[in-house]
């Protein structure tokens, strides 16, 4: 973990970096939120990060996450699940994340609207869309999407706001380029085809080694970790 001044530096070199990327293609830096991903870390690098101004944070497996939540409370953080999300921590995941970035099936979504309900909660949830198929990835298929934009917006306990995707590793920048720019393409489809707009406002793409070709390609929320807090050791399990 990066020493907690350090944190407030990368903070800072992060956020001039959004800048920079927004300003290149004429958007406002404003209209690009930053996710900190503090899965691994302490609760002690999430106060660090909390210190430099910054509240909203990304994690990946639920359990690890509640515990942070229950340490920081007080601090007026709020936390976006990034990770997949099994059926029997959807109750809890739906009181404590304010944005559920994962959704990638009916199951989940009813699961997650119908733990909302019961919890008097409505997070805010994105679908999260597999174009690779990779093995590895979690995500809708691009054909199960629209239903299941569909099914949110008649989902009365959560809040859609738009898609988020995880594409294969690049190994330069500018390989992730096609992902976000299908990520948009597909919004933009689903918005001519009757969408509301305002439903699919958020495109969650671009991590530590892409952000800047996520804003460039229309990114309205980028999750980053590495770059923040340092590198993780050990490397992340797949979540819960
Ligand atoms: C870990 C993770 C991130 C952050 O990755 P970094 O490379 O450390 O910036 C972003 N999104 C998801 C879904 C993650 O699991």
């Amino acid at each position: 973990m990066a020493f907690p001044e350090d944190i407030a530096v990368n903070l800072a070199a992060v956020r001039r970096r959004i800048d920079e990327a927004a300003r290149r293609v004429q958007r406002d830096p404003s209209g690009v939120r930053l996710i900190a991903v503090s899965k691994t870390f302490p609760a002690q690098a999430v106060r660090a990060a909390a210190a430099a101004g910054h509240r909203e944070f990304g994690e990946n497996r639920v359990q690890e996450a509640l515990e942070k939540i229950e340490t920081l409370r007080g601090l007026g953080l709020s936390w976006h699940l990034i990770g997949p999300l099994q059926s029997n921590k959807a109750r809890r995941a739906s009181a404590a994340f304010s944005c559920i970035e994962t959704i990638d099936r009916v199951e989940i979504l009813d699961k997650v609207n119908a733990a909302a309900a019961a919890a008097g909660a409505r997070p805010r949830v994105l679908v999260q869309v597999d174009l690779a198929h990779e093995d590895t990835k979690h995500g809708a298929d691009e054909s199960a999407v629209s239903d299941l934009v569909q099914r949110a917006i008649a989902s009365p306990a959560v809040e859609l706001a738009g898609l988020m995707i995880v594409p294969p590793f690049p190994n330069v920048p500018e390989d992730s380029r096609p992902w976000f720019r299908q990520l948009r393409e597909l919004r933009d489809r689903l918005v001519a085809a009757g969408v509301p707009a305002a439903r699919l406002r958020e495109l969650s793409m671009g991590m530590s080694h892409d952000f800047e070709v996520a804003i460039e390609e229309g990114a309205t929320m980028v999750r980053v970790g590495t770059a923040i807090f340092g590198k993780r050791t050990p490397p992340a399990a797949p979540g819960t």
